[in-house]
């Protein structure tokens, strides 16, 4: 299979990351979120190959307080979120907050997963390599699970997706990425539920995967979507072109 027919089957309803970045915004608009009066946070992995993600929202939206960790998972905790809150424009006595959330993998042309290439490195490169690694780990049967206070991401990230997954298994790369998209979403409605009062703020869920295929093209898979506005949440749809 090439990128083409790997992301279709795996990954249906795949958009260019543009296309993402504005569909995702006309939809919200129609919710009354604007640049003007709303903040976006971002959470992608620290990989630089995540940055496109990151400067479009910025682009887009103004400004985008970033979350990112390895492997793209939720590790601001409560402060982070606080302060990025704290951040946001008032109008009308209320707050608007964007959360883009996305765990991240390389699908080169050929559709081998998780494969990408570096500028400088003729040899391919991986992506992520977080989830990569701790693939790695399992595949050697001594995973380490104590928090490693010289690989404090790493080592906590190991700790969330464990949870996740069934005893024993080690996943492909392709169903650990999805489960990290999984615990993404589920620690963002979380921190979503500590920290945020439905009674004087709006805001909205865009959660996906980011895609790097070759070429440097960028992609997203949307995953789950969706706003609340005056407590109530609806479901948005990101209309293709
Ligand atoms: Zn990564």
């Amino acid at each position: 299979m090439n990128f083409q027919q790997t992301v279709e089957t795996h990954f249906p309803g795949t958009l260019s990351e543009t296309e993402f970045i504005v569909n995702s915004q006309a939809a919200l608009t129609e919710w009354g979120f604007n640049a003007e009066n709303s903040i976006a946070c971002v959470g992608a992995c620290r990989d630089e190959i995540t940055r496109t993600l990151i400067d479009k929202v910025q682009d887009a939206w103004g400004e985008a307080f970033n979350f990112s960790s390895l492997g793209g998972m939720m590790f601001a905790g409560k402060t982070g979120f606080s302060a990025a809150h704290h951040h946001a424009p008032i109008e009308n006595g209320r707050e608007h907050y964007v959360y883009f959330a996305m765990a991240h993998i390389a699908i080169d042309q050929n559709g081998d997963i998780g494969v990408c290439y570096r500028p400088g490195r003729s040899e391919p490169s991986g992506a992520c390599g977080a989830l990569i690694a701790f693939r790695q780990e399992m595949l050697s049967g001594d995973v380490a699970l104590t928090l490693d206070w010289d690989d404090v991401e790493q080592s906590l990230m190991k700790q969330r997706l464990l949870k996740k997954m069934k005893y024993g298994e080690i996943p492909d790369l392709l169903a650990l990425t999805k489960t990290a998209y999984e615990v993404i979403l589920s620690d963002l409605k979380h921190l979503i539920a500590e920290t945020v009062d439905v009674a004087v703020s709006d805001y909205a869920v865009l959660c996906g995967i980011q895609i790097h295929g070759a070429n440097k093209e960028q992609f997203v898979w949307p995953g789950e979507m969706y706003v609340v506005k005056n407590g109530q949440r609806s479901a948005i749809t990101i209309s293709f072109k």
